[in-house]
């Protein structure tokens, strides 16, 4: 018999970022991350790349929040482990390596457009139930500064943005254990994506590219808005030659309206649920009874 290559051990994690309060849709997804890494490990990973928006308050309380929720991880920025540091805003060296290989093997080119694209790569673009051409998702770069000749491979970073080549009509497709089999077309659901900002920060797809490989993450667990990003980041760990690990998108919570939950919605964060005397089982169960 051929011999098999061993399944390597379990491991999810949980990402907030530290942009907002956590809200009963991060609860259920993250719940369920725990779930799913029951008889595995479980990491907290930071994501508060983004300076403009990131809080340290958001930082505790979301370690807080999910605390009091009854989540329990076994790595994190609370109590370290093999992979530290914890917290994006501490492993640049990590993103720029990543950035320096994709530069390397030609994947990437500088890009002189808007400020306005910039300031959406750096969070992860969560989409809304009519998800193509969502305004939370990044729009469809027209292509403006694709070069038509190769980026030198030692160019220098500093001054531009980057933006990812996406093969032009290719279907990306995956098996999601949740939603089943999904198919996204590069050049169509999803352009050209930043990658690298002028100023040095990198975006959140590839800062969660580089860490779910450096962190050994078998299975990425979180929310149904982030499909699109899931075939973008299929591209970066081919193009990086990291192994894609296992997918399971979780369906969005709504509010009463039917909309997606964001940071904004106050009335469902984790926090103020709390503070009107709801239980822990009561947010997870998805079921929040309205305010009397
Ligand atoms: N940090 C991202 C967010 O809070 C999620 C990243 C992920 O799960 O890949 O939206």
């Amino acid at each position: 018999m051929p011999p098999t290559s061993p399944t390597p051990p379990y491991r999810g994690r949980l990402a907030p970022s530290p942009t907002g309060y956590l809200h009963a849709g991060h609860a259920r997804t993250f719940a369920i991350a725990a779930r799913r890494a029951a008889h595995g490990t479980l990491i907290f990973r930071m994501e508060d790349l983004d300076p403009d928006r990131s809080r340290a308050e958001y930082a505790a309380d979301a370690l807080e929040d999910l605390r009091w929720l009854g989540l329990r991880w076994q790595e994190g920025p609370d109590i370290g482990g093999p992979c530290a540091p914890y917290a994006q805003s501490q492993r640049h060296d990590i993103y720029l390596a990543a950035m320096r290989q994709l530069l390397a093997r030609g994947f990437v080119y500088p890009c002189r457009c808007s400020r306005k694209d910039l300031a959406a790569a750096l969070s992860a673009p969560h989409e809304g139930p009519q998800a193509i051409n969502d305004p939370d998702d990044e729009p469809l770069y027209p292509g403006t500064c694709r070069p038509s000749h190769p980026v030198p491979p030692d160019a220098d970073l500093a001054g531009h943005n980057w933006r990812f080549r996406v093969p032009d009509g290719e279907a990306i497709e995956f098996l999601d254990l949740n939603l089943g089999p999904q198919r996204f077309i590069a050049n169509v659901d999803f352009g050209d994506f930043i990658v690298w900002r002028r100023d040095g920060v990198p975006s959140y797809q590839l800062s969660c590219v580089a860490d779910d490989e450096a962190m050994h993450i078998t299975e990425v667990v979180r929310g149904a808005d982030l499909l699109k990003s899931t075939a973008r980041q299929i591209l970066l760990q081919r193009a990086l030659r990291y192994q894609s690990p296992a997918w399971f998108h979780c369906s969005l919570v709504a509010d009463s309206q039917g909309r997606r939950l964001a940071k904004r919605h106050d009335a469902l964060s984790i926090r103020t649920l709390r503070e009107r005397g709801l239980t822990p089982t009561q947010i997870l169960s998805g079921n929040i009874p309205p305010k009397a």
